[in-house]
């Protein structure tokens, strides 16, 4: 399986299609979920190239965990979450659906379900969350 630059996630890097950009370093790039399953879902990736877990560096899995860390402290924060859930998706038989690695940072309060997948959100309302998370990110 070979990475596909025209995937969406790089045409989100290429600044080719919007997104709401919460940090970023040399190494990894973190934007809101455009179909978050909670308040303040986002998505890390490294600004490399690579599908998935599956063929990522070490190097590339070690900047995009720590930017994990980062994002886990930061969305807790912005939304007062007890605990955060991280996931990540390889292949379509492991449920990936965008063939650039990213992992889900999900902030989580006792007993709240996450949302189902594929609901689109208001984008006013993903601003104003993000503004939230760029407050709050150290
Ligand atoms: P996965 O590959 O991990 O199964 O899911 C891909 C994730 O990317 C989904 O949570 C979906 O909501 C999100 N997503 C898909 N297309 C876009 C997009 O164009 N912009 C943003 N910000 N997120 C997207």
């Amino acid at each position: 399986m070979s990475y596909d630059p025209d995937n969406i996630f790089a045409k989100i890097l290429r600044g080719e299609i919007p997104s709401f950009k919460l940090y970023e370093d040399d190494e990894t790039y973190v934007f809101m979920d455009i179909m978050p399953r909670a308040d303040g879902h986002c998505l890390v990736i490294p600004k490399t190239p690579c599908r998935n877990l599956l063929d990522a560096s070490p190097a590339q899995l070690a900047a995009v965990m720590a930017t994990t860390q980062r994002m886990s402290h930061a969305v807790m924060r912005a939304f007062g979450a007890e605990g955060v859930t991280i996931q990540q998706f390889n292949e379509d038989a492991g449920g990936q659906e965008v063939y650039h690695l990213h992992f889900h940072v999900l902030p989580r309060h006792a007993g709240v379900a996450l949302r189902p997948p594929g609901t689109m959100a208001d984008m006013d309302v993903l601003k104003a969350q993000a503004e939230k998370i760029v407050a709050a990110v150290g």
